[in-house]
């Protein structure tokens, strides 16, 4: 089964062709991150317009790329939520033109869903169940997969998202955007030498909050430059990562031990992060678990994690019809 996948949700428009939901035969990602960048994050406006320009010419180099035509693609998958419900719309507007086209099926998969089923790729052995720390730009989740397209949510934020704190944090330092990659490069040349908060959820173990810390920062830019103090930004940068790794590794190891699940993997942008990685392979180490994790490039968002999830809900029968909507809000189950 090879499917065609396009993802359009917020600012990559991206297509891929995926065998079997395992085997990436393309994988093409055009960024419009030098659009956005002048304004500090990502224009919804802006990022439509520039998936309209983009979204033919990547589909036909994905196509290209696997050395295939239409003829040859089994099914389609698309994310139709959540994301910029104007960006949403144009890659799923092509999916279905193309699936009426070859009379072939459409199947919607849920971005987050796509994130997750990123690890198919990146360990070919992997099956049901494992943990999943889903650390992206908007979501922070730990997932228990029952199974393929199952999901059980044991924790989640009740604020900003893992990536949204990066971001917010780098914006206060002045290293742009996107916030992520910025930090760790910087925080590799500093010391983890200040204390930031590691916010502690009563009754729910597994939940995260990261606008305290957030504002942890902030308070410190602020009080060094009232004192007229230098602003140490590598070591704020070294400090505030390692507050949030040290909480997103106790909390998904903790959870493994007491779910009695024995794989962890992460998703999302946050996961290409090199400090959490090795955090967390050496804490899964030291507890008897098995860690996997994609590499970056299917950790930020591609069509080919879609096209892995796509694969698995055709495998169950979860085809949709050319109603499916865009959705800009929706939960994982
Ligand atoms: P969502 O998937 O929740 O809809 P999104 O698609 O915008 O949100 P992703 O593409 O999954 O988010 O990830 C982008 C986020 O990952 C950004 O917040 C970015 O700062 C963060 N990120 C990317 N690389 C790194 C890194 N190396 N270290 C930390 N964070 C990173
Ligand atoms: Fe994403």
């Amino acid at each position: 089964m090879r499917i065609l996948a396009i993802e359009t949700s917020c600012d990559d428009t991206s297509a891929a062709v995926v065998q079997d939901g395992r085997q990436v035969l393309s994988n093409v990602i055009s960024s419009q991150i030098d659009f956005h960048q002048k304004f500090g994050g990502v224009v919804p406006e802006i990022a439509s317009r520039k998936h309209l320009e983009a979204v033919e010419l990547v589909i036909q180099e994905a196509l290209d790329r696997a050395e295939m035509a239409f003829d040859n693609v089994d099914g389609i998958g698309v994310t139709y939520g959540p994301g910029l419900i104007g960006a949403l719309l144009v890659g799923l507007s092509s999916a279905k033109a193309i699936a009426l086209a070859i009379d072939k099926p459409l199947i919607g998969v849920h971005h987050i869903e796509g994130h997750i089923s990123a690890n198919y790729i990146a360990d070919q052995s992997l099956t049901p169940p494992f943990l999943c720390l889903v650390v992206s730009g908007g979501h922070t989740y730990i997932v228990e997969v029952e199974d393929y397209c199952k999901y059980r949510i044991i924790g989640k934020t009740h604020d900003d998202a893992a990536g949204e704190a990066f971001d917010k944090v780098a914006r206060t330092l002045g290293l742009g955007y996107p916030g992520g990659p910025a930090i760790e490069k910087r925080a590799a040349l500093g010391r983890a030498i200040i204390e930031f908060p590691k916010p502690v959820i009563r009754d729910h173990p597994y939940d995260f909050s990261f606008s305290g810390l957030k504002t942890a920062v902030l308070n410190y830019i602020n009080t060094a430059r009232q004192k007229g103090q230098g602003i140490p930004v590598e070591d704020i940068a070294a400090s505030f990562q390692k507050a949030v790794v040290d909480v997103l590794v106790d909390k998904a190891i903790n959870a493994a031990l007491e779910y009695n699940i024995g794989t962890i993997a992460v998703a999302g942008g946050v996961a290409a992060n090199v400090v959490l990685k090795e955090t967390m392979d050496e804490t899964c180490r030291r507890n008897g678990l098995r860690f996997i994790h994609p590499q970056p490039i299917l950790c930020t968002d591609n069509a080919a994690m879609i096209g892995s999830a796509a694969f698995f809900k055709w495998q169950r029968g979860y085809i949709s019809d050319l109603f499916l909507n865009a959705e800009a809000n929706i939960p994982l189950q």
